[in-house]
């Protein structure tokens, strides 16, 4: 479906955005990978996706919370995969604490990466989309971009300005071909939420499979998990025609959570 198409997904060497990259390149979809970790790790992940579904990968180590290398992400993925035709903002980091005492650097973080890097990243793909007359921006927001959490502040901040963004983009590509969705998930098991899990257990001496149930009762009427490859069939969905005139929105995936 996206044989002639190239992508690139930030935040893709783990979690929803390895699950979008898969989806992206099980469709023949060309993908840049981004992200952390373990370099061979990595390597691995790049090669199994090409060789598995015949498509051309590559990977590269920007660090989107510098606009300099987003600009540079761009650029490389435009030179190695021939252009940037669907551009996924999924890379994203947390921090719980009071906002009293929230700590200045994690707010910066926060921000730099699950909101500034968005308007980096669509301001230097957007001109080539444009040209081209065809486009398909998705940025990962969360329920958090659509009602808020204590001790959330940064990320809460963060989901809901990206939720705005994605809004004013998509009125300015209205025309050109270019889309510009926001997907917003509730629970998503991923290394992300692990480690909110892990503290929630050791800080109410509980199990973790009891923090992990604790967790979704809190928020989703629906007590399961939406898996990565949930997410990457919404992500697959956005870039084809039936989506065509789908823009603007703000889609939740959250189990019921933002229904209430
Ligand atoms: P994750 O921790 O598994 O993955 C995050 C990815 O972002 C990793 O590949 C990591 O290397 C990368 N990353 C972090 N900082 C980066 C930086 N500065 N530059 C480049 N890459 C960077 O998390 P996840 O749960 O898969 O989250 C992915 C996105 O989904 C985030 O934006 C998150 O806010 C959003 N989200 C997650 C959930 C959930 O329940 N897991 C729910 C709603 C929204």
């Amino acid at each position: 479906m996206l044989k002639d198409k190239a992508a690139i997904v930030t935040g893709s060497t783990s979690g929803i955005g390895l699950g979008i990259a898969t989806a992206l390149a099980a469709q023949k979809s060309r993908v840049m990978l981004n992200g952390f970790g373990d370099r061979a790790a990595i390597e691995n992940i790049r090669k199994g996706l090409a060789e598995q579904h015949g498509v051309k990968t590559a990977y590269s180590s920007a660090d989107v919370s510098r606009p300099a290398e987003i600009r540079a992400l761009i650029e490389s993925a435009e030179r190695e995969l021939g252009a940037v035709d669907i551009l996924v903002n999924n890379a994203g980091i947390q921090h719980v604490a009071p906002v009293e005492e929230f700590p200045d650097d994690k707010w910066d973080a926060i921000i730099a990466i699950n909101l500034s890097a968005a308007f980096h990243a669509v301001k230097a793909a957007l001109p080539g989309m444009k040209r081209r007359g065809w486009g398909r921006i998705i940025n990962i927001a969360s329920a958090h971009g659509l009602v808020a959490s204590a001790e959330k502040a940064g990320y809460v901040a963060a989901k809901h300005g990206l939720v705005g963004l994605t809004k004013v983009v998509a009125i300015e590509t209205a025309n050109s071909g270019v889309t510009c969705n926001a997907i917003c998930p509730g629970w998503v098991l991923t290394p992300l939420v692990q480690k909110q899990v892990e503290a929630k257990a050791k800080e109410a001496g509980i199990s973790v499979e009891q923090a992990k149930e604790n967790l979704l009762r809190e928020k989703q009427p629906m007590l399961r998990f939406t898996s990565p490859e949930q997410v990457g069939a919404l992500a697959v969905f956005l870039c084809g025609d039936h989506a065509a005139t789908l823009t603007g929105a703000a889609l939740s995936v959250d189990g019921g959570w933002t229904a209430q």
